[in-house]
């Protein structure tokens, strides 16, 4: 089999290849006509392959779910207007009120306030400790369904016992649902540890530009649907393995309607052929950044899988081919935050991860203030704590701007 890059490039080319266009290109049309009206309705029965409507099927969004499958090594994906969408739209399709969902406790913040409010709908969520499976296993019920994890945590970067808790779901039958957004299926290939279904925010790595808004689901054919019994009796047809993805498919992205369009999803796809350049860059730049706080005198902690004395350092080792590119560290108490962090001058005080660009955050004050300080507490974040997505600049450039700020 090819190499990760070389796979993803040459994608495009392995289905129509419009006028011999290069790259897929951008199918702006929302819906397709037929020249007879049997054909039309042909398609519209799934009794020939054909597009409809582009709420539910584009040319140029499928070209890049074509790109994920083949990076994940999964069946098939769906894609969806941004990563939110696709983890509430598959929980939407797939779990019903009265079911129970074992979440990790540490979440992406907008993760963590969608799964509160399914509970006002019925789906109850317990928050464990993911980073011990034992964990997970002490919360399992007769009414679970699912557990949900995140690769590697942010920020605090915990790095979940990926593989024993796929074992756990195998033996109960439990749907595990893994967002591998913080490590891509570059750094992690989620198959590897017997993952249902897996989700990427597009926004982030795999697009890598910060310059367009996606998500997606993979069905990665290890779950057995025919004896989830939400599956509705219009999608009990065909191949087993797929029917949850249809699920998703024709419940959630049909009726909830969060679609990708074709533009962002152009930029996805050409974002998408660079992402192992960029994540090597990235992952090199994070370790060397991560030394060099490690031993400075005015910072507490570091936080990164790839420094020896980090709780999972082994476990990332062996899961991941670095590990990652997201770091954060808590400044010694007597360094003023703010007069730090306006002191970088490289790096752009700024939310998101996954950009070609160091961003830094102060945590506690932006995407976790909402929370309150007990549930922050309890996901070990110090006021002082300080979240970098490490970029792809000169190394030397980075530890320069962190040690000028210091310097001050
Ligand atoms: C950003 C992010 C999401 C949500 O993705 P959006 O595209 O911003 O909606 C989900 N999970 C993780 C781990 C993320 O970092």
């Amino acid at each position: 089999m090819k190499g990760f890059t070389t796979r993803n490039v040459h994608s495009d080319r392995q289905s129509t290849i419009e006028h011999g266009s290069v790259h897929k290109p951008i199918h702006t049309s929302v819906a397709y006509g037929y020249e007879s009206t049997r054909e039309l309705a042909a398609v519209f029965q799934g009794k020939q392959a054909g597009h409809t409507y582009s709420r539910q099927i584009n040319p140029t969004v499928e070209a890049l779910e074509d790109k994920i499958t083949t990076m994940e090594d999964g069946l098939r994906t769906v894609c969806f207007s941004t990563g939110m969408a696709a983890i509430g739209t598959t929980f939407f399709s797939l779990l019903r009120a009265g079911d129970h969902v074992i979440s990790s406790a540490f979440l992406f913040g907008n993760t963590n306030s969608l799964f509160n409010s399914f509970a006002t709908h019925g789906i109850e969520v317990s928050f464990v400790d993911a980073t011990n499976a034992q964990e997970v296993q002490a919360a399992i019920r007769p009414n679970t369904r699912m557990v949900f994890v995140e690769t590697i945590a942010n920020p605090r970067t915990q790095v979940t016992a990926l593989a024993e808790i796929g074992e756990l779901c195998d033996e109960h039958g439990l749907i595990y649902f893994v967002d591998n957004t913080m490590t891509s299926p570059f750094l992690f290939q989620a198959a590897s540890v017997k993952a249902s279904l897996v989700i990427n925010s597009l926004t982030k790595y795999i697009g890598g530009h910060g310059n367009a808004l996606g998500g997606s689901v993979t069905e990665m054919g290890h779950f057995d649907w025919g004896k989830y019994d939400h599956i509705y009796d219009d999608y009990r047809s065909g191949n087993e393995q797929m029917w949850g993805l249809t699920q998703i498919k024709k419940k959630g992205l049909r009726d909830f309607g969060a679609a990708l369009s074709a533009e962002p999803a152009h930029h996805l796809s050409v974002g998408s052929e660079t992402l192992a350049l960029r994540l090597e860059r990235q992952c090199q730049n994070a370790q060397a950044l991560a030394d060099y706080l490690d031993g400075h005198g005015q910072v507490d902690k570091v936080y990164y899988p790839g420094l020896q004395d980090h709780p999972q350092y082994q476990r990332s080792r062996d899961l991941f081919r670095y590990p990652g590119a997201i770091l954060s560290f808590e400044l010694n108490h007597d360094v003023d935050l703010w007069a730090y962090m306006d002191r970088l001058k490289v790096v752009i005080k700024s939310t998101n991860l996954g950009d070609n660009r160091t961003l830094a955050i102060p945590v506690a004050h932006s995407i976790y203030y909402e929370m309150g300080p007990e549930r922050r507490a309890s996901m070990g974040i110090d006021d002082s704590l300080i979240r970098i997505s490490v970029g792809i600049e000169d190394t030397s450039d980075l530890i320069d701007d962190f040690a000028n700020a210091f310097a001050d």
